[in-house]
């Protein structure tokens, strides 16, 4: 086996999955070539940080730390009901709608956008307009009438 080769098998033989010639070889070349040996150096160093067991316990004043705002959230008051947090909106919003539709149907009716807009225009304009043009019996009345 070329050096290439080697190393090819290099994860296999770390795996233990090599067995025969090329594990015997596989380890004569592990002990002469450096590079090799450190690749497997650094995978065993690399598997060693990731399977390492926890080491550190939890302390003492931790645990005392969180066992007492455990108690505190089961001393603490309880919610508002469910219907009391659904019902103080929606009643809210239902007097807002109610208060609404009053003020628009309660409106002084002197002072509604239609009525500003037609009261005196509207009379002012078609009395205009009426003395302006003759009506239709004006209109017949001069047809008939010798001059
Ligand atoms: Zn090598």
């Amino acid at each position: 086996m070329n050096h290439t080769e080697l190393q090819e098998k290099l994860w296999a033989f770390y795996d233990g999955e090599l067995s025969g010639e090329d594990r015997t070889a596989l380890a004569a070349h592990t002990d002469i070539c450096s590079d090799c040996r450190d690749q497997l150096s650094d995978w065993k160093r690399t598997r060693d940080q990731i399977l390492r067991p926890l080491r550190t316990a939890a302390s003492e004043p931790f645990v005392h730390s969180v066992m007492r705002r455990i108690r505190a959230l089961d001393a603490a008051p309880a919610r508002l009901p469910f219907f009391v947090r659904w019902a103080l909106p929606a009643l809210a919003f239902s007097a807002a709608g109610f208060a609404a539709s009053l003020l628009y149907v309660l409106q002084p009716s002197g002072a509604s956008p239609e009525s500003l807009l037609w009261a005196d225009h509207s009379t002012n304009l078609s009395a205009q307009w009426l003395a302006d043009h003759p009506d239709e019996d004006q209109i017949l009345t001069s047809a008939v009438t010798p001059q």
